[in-house]
């Protein structure tokens, strides 16, 4: 009889603390409904192919993407910010040794690291971001502080370190970021160096670099809010800025429109103002967030000669994930819980 109780009780308490997940296989993008709140994110875009990941680390990206997310959709369920479920969400991707932010940031020229990211708030085109820093562990958060507790939208270097120890974020020894994957990746594009500046554009600085981290959010509240983080792009130099803390290029937000992540070689990002075109293309030619995507990733920036994506919400809640490469680490989540993992094009 005891034996009966306990497992009615485990059989209880395994129901009640399940998450309440399905798992689809098909990208939500074809459905044009309202979602309550929903949730998005990318690792990064590049060229990943199926032969070159092996099933564990395949696994491995899968499992990060899905804990991520499910940060930020548990937020959002219990009617948090959207705000709050991006930074949120991309801490855990920050502190994931396997994407190329936070942690697990890629190296300079010179074999530092340093962190770029954004945040923007669609509610009120508030935004924040922190550009070449060197010891704050988690730049999102620094970008967010940067937002609502200084006059200003950017700050960058020792200045935005002073002020990250000021607001009383953890800042950690440069050594914390010291990855032996990123610092091969150094070693063999620098072996690779034919000249100076060159090297910084050849395929195997392409192929090493992707796992740049975003989020985008639509919460209970009808508020909608991006975020980016990333170390940038393998043996960049002389303080090469991306464009992950630009807003208008690697993040964008507006209520009125979308919100949107960037990811891939940030130049081209920058020279498109890809995130803020795609918001400019809703509000001014009211195109769909999917046609408005996809014109921006698939011809402006192909035609300047840009590769990457982009992962996006719209007010309604439609979700799109759109890029040029072969493939973009992606995960979506609706107010249904249903959870989409992706990595390769298919
Ligand atoms: N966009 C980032 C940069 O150019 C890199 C990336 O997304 O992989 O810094």
């Amino acid at each position: 009889m005891k034996k009966i109780i306990l497992l009615v009780i485990l059989s209880f308490l395994f129901t009640a603390c399940k998450e309440d997940t399905t798992m689809i296989s098909e990208p939500p993008e074809k459905m044009e409904k309202a979602a309550e709140f929903s949730i998005i994110i990318h690792g990064g875009a590049g060229t990943i192919l199926r032969e070159n990941l092996s099933p564990e680390n395949e696994a491995l990206y899968k499992t990060t993407l899905e804990k991520a997310i499910k940060v930020g959709h548990r937020i959002l369920k219990h009617g948090g910010s959207s705000l709050d479920a991006v930074e949120k969400t991309i801490n855990v991707l920050e502190d994931s040794p396997i994407f190329n932010a936070g942690k697990g940031a890629v190296f300079t020229h010179e074999g530092t690291n340093e962190h770029d990211a954004s945040i923007m708030d669609g509610s009120n085109l508030n935004a924040g971001a922190s550009a070449g820093t060197k010891t704050v562990k988690n730049p999102i958060n620094l970008a967010r502080a940067v937002m609502e507790h200084s006059p200003h939208v950017m700050l960058s270097g020792t200045g935005a370190e002073t002020f990250a120890k000021e607001q009383g974020l953890e800042l950690v020894d440069p050594n914390y970021f010291y990855t032996e994957k990123r610092m091969k990746s150094l070693e063999r594009v620098k072996a690779s160096e034919k000249n100076k500046v060159a090297s910084f554009y050849d395929e195997d600085i392409q192929n090493s670099k992707y796992g740049t981290v975003g989020c985008a959010a639509l919460d209970k509240f009808g508020n909608l809010a991006a975020g980016t983080s990333t170390g940038g792009m393998t043996n960049k130099r002389w303080g090469r800025i991306g464009d992950a803390p630009i807003i208008g290029a690697g993040t964008y937000a507006n209520n009125k429109t979308c919100a949107i992540s960037s990811t891939g070689w940030g130049e081209y990002f920058i020279r498109g103002m890809v995130a803020y075109d795609i918001s400019a293309l809703m509000e001014y030619r009211e195109l769909s967030l999917r046609e408005a995507a996809k014109e921006v990733i698939q011809t402006k920036l192909k035609n300047l000669g840009g590769t990457g994506g982009i992962i996006g919400i719209d007010k309604k809640g439609n979700m799109v994930m759109e890029f040029n490469t072969a493939g973009m680490y992606r995960a979506t989540m609706d107010e249904t819980g249903a959870l989409y993992v992706g990595i390769f094009k298919d």
